[in-house]
């Protein structure tokens, strides 16, 4: 017989809150990693490849709201810190879409149809 889940072994809330056989279910594709900072989760219309479940640290909508020109970024994160995965789903159905791209005068990601990059002003 396998051995029971440990709901105790995980302080990411989402496992915990999981049946022991939803649990069961996923286990085995769970791997411990070290996120490197300012590593980015998501991007738009890219595959989702990993799914994280973070156990410490703080994982921020702040620099994809910069990256995408919005001034109210710091309200965005205390917005997702304080209601959780409801505001992340909040902000990622009402952000600016488009894609990414690097700007070529400082290097910081920015939206390909902006006018002018938001980390620098460069047009
Ligand atoms: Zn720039």
């Amino acid at each position: 017989m396998p051995a029971e889940p440990s709901k105790t072994a995980t302080r990411n809330r989402i496992l915990k809150s999981l049946s022991s056989d939803d649990l069961r279910l996923i286990e085995g594709d769970l791997v411990a990693v070290d996120l490197p900072l300012r590593k980015e989760l998501e991007a738009p219309r890219k595959p989702i490849e990993a799914v994280y479940f973070i156990e410490s640290g703080f994982a921020s909508v702040v620099a994809d709201a910069k990256n995408r020109g919005m001034d109210n970024a710091i309200l965005w994160m205390i917005l997702v810190m304080l209601s959780g995965i409801i505001g992340l789903i909040i902000y990622l159905l009402t952000r600016p879409k488009g894609n990414l791209i690097a700007c070529p005068h400082c290097g910081n990601k920015r939206m390909q149809v902006s006018a002018k990059c938001p980390h620098c002003g460069n047009t």
